[in-house]
């Protein structure tokens, strides 16, 4: 089956809701063409009772959906070079970053006739994953998509993206999927950056010390700043729609 997550999602709970997992024998999963959790895949795959999933980016302007394609390694997208040109450039100086660095995707296809695209910016942030893959294939590798580049906020001289924020999140079961980034100036003019988190469903307001500390050191390893933490109770953030708003800047420019 190949779909978006969301559908994946939709399709996973009505499964469920009509008891008919064991009838439907569906072994694999490639699902993509927008930003996904962890913990979503996590539950597509529980209700459907499916053997593997495959993370699949794609973008109309280049080729349509597939532009390359997860595999069983899980760790990054094997990407068709040999029908376009990855190049990852800081967003800002337009220099390459080096392999590894977080930095937009710039695309030049060599097989397009009707609309061939040269050096096109797609404002999709990853990056590449130099190491040789695990399943074997040669076929170069860049990182699932994190983002946009049009999101990025500075906080004390860091480039962070929302997706960034994200992706560590994902990672903690403890908390929810929604989460808001507040940015305020205090009178000394020192910036302070606010991470609201949901407690997960079933979590309890005694934990919240231990938790606010574990959100604080998860980002400060991987995104180096260190962040306040606030913790609301679950559903007490909006909902994600298509594109929900999650940084609030009230900072002075
Ligand atoms: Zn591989």
């Amino acid at each position: 089956m190949c779909c978006t997550a969301s559908m994946g999602l939709l399709l996973a709970e009505e499964v469920q809701r009509r008891g008919l997992r064991d009838k439907i024998r569906l072994k694999k999963m490639i699902y993509g063409s927008e930003r996904s959790s962890d913990s979503m895949r996590e539950r597509i795959r529980d209700l459907l009772g499916l053997e593997a999933m495959y993370d699949i980016p794609g973008m109309t302007e280049l080729y349509g959906p597939g532009t390359g394609l997860e595999c069983s390694a899980r760790r990054g997208i094997h990407y068709w070079a040999d029908y376009y040109i990855l190049e990852i450039l800081d967003p800002d100086t337009l220099e390459p970053v080096e392999d590894g660095e977080v930095g937009e995707m710039v695309v030049t296809t060599l097989r397009k006739e009707g609309v061939p695209l040269i050096r096109y910016r797609t404002r999709d942030l990853t990056s590449i994953i130099p190491e040789p893959c695990k399943c074997g294939r040669i076929i170069p590798k860049h990182d699932r998509i994190l983002g946009r580049s049009d999101d990025m906020f500075i906080f004390r001289a860091v480039n962070i993206y929302p997706g960034q924020i994200d992706s560590v999140l994902s990672e903690m079961s403890q908390i929810g999927s929604e989460f808001q980034v507040i940015l305020d100036r205090t009178d000394h003019g020192m910036d302070n950056m606010t991470l609201r988190v949901e407690r997960n469903i079933n979590g309890n307001p005694v934990d919240d010390e231990s938790l606010t500390d574990m959100v604080k050191k998860r980002i400060k390893e991987r995104i180096m700043v260190t962040p306040l933490v606030e913790i609301v109770d679950y559903g007490g953030l909006p909902r994600s729609e298509r594109k929900t708003r999650r940084v609030f800047d009230n900072r002075e420019n």
